[in-house]
């Protein structure tokens, strides 16, 4: 299988998902939740992924592709930008929820997985094998508490990370907020695949891991609990802390740092 044949299966997949919409019942409305996705490709063997176990970077959980598959050739990673009725309703929403960012956030978890399973069977009957990680009963997150600046923060040991391997596969780069920032933003959902064979990997058109983001500030206005600063970037226990109290009093999740900013639809040095 070749790069165009494997993206022939993505969109013949994508196009198949019938899960891809939810109801919102305060407005009466069907909207699709997510967009076709962007999809870059790693060899398994780039040393980037072997850097990952370098406690500054993700930690010594991190498992290399051949490390969750002795076969492994390459990685392709899929970002879901979410659709323009979602992230427009949230980007404009004065919070602390959205109904349409609530319901197609909660929900989009489950369409990436069918969509992922779907096209990971599509793929075995061509011969091929491949394995999600991070849906893998064996990942493993280890929280590690650490000091950001002057502030108690968590730092996340992580057996396999969709942002990082994104990274790797030339989707793009961080931002403060600590998302991945793609050529269609930052405001979408990610899955992978581990693969047994070999397909080009997809140029990485930067060197520095923050190279998109422009320091605008945007995203630490949007954050109502100044969770994330430009000097110390996102700080993830405090993060949690809000979104799990948003989670207990609405249902939902926060994700104010993911719409309404300069980066959240594209590349905003590009833009
Ligand atoms: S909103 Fe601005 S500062 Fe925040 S991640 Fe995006 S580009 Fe960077
Ligand atoms: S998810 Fe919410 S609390 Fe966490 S950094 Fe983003 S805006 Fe702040």
């Amino acid at each position: 299988m070749n790069n165009a044949q494997f993206m022939k299966a993505v969109k013949a997949c994508f196009g198949n998902l019938t899960e891809n919409k939810v109801f919102l019942p305060e407005e009466a409305v069907e909207v699709p939740v997510l967009q076709e996705p962007l999809v870059g490709f790693a060899s398994a063997d780039d040393p980037l992924f072997d850097s990952y176990s370098d406690p500054q970077i993700i930690g010594p959980d991190f498992k290399e592709p051949c490390e969750w598959m002795p076969e492994a050739r390459s990685v392709a990673v899929f970002f879901f930008p979410f659709t323009d009725e979602i992230r427009t309703r949230h980007g404009e929403s004065a919070g602390p929820v959205d109904e349409a960012w609530n319901i197609g956030y909660g929900n989009h978890q489950k369409i990436v997985d069918t969509f992922v399973n779907s096209l990971a069977s599509v793929l075995s009957e061509q011969g091929i094998s491949s394995l999600a990680p991070a849906k893998d009963k064996s990942f493993r997150i280890t929280p590690i508490p650490v000091m950001s600046g002057d502030e108690k923060d968590t730092h996340y040991s992580v057996s396999w990370s969709n942002r990082h391997a994104g990274f790797v596969a030339g989707l793009g780069t961080f931002g403060i907020h600590r998302h991945l920032i793609t050529e269609k933003g930052c405001c979408g959902g990610f899955g992978s695949l581990i693969l047994d064979c070999e397909l080009s990997p997809t140029e990485r058109r930067y060197e520095e891991v923050y190279e998109y983001c422009i320091k605008c500030g945007a995203c630490t206005e949007r954050c109502p609990v100044s969770a994330i600063t430009l000097e110390h970037f996102r700080n993830l226990k405090k993060c949690s802390a809000y979104a799990g109290q948003v989670r207990e009093t609405y249902g939902g999740m926060c994700g104010r740092c993911l719409a309404g900013i300069p980066c959240a639809h594209g590349i905003p040095s590009e833009a």
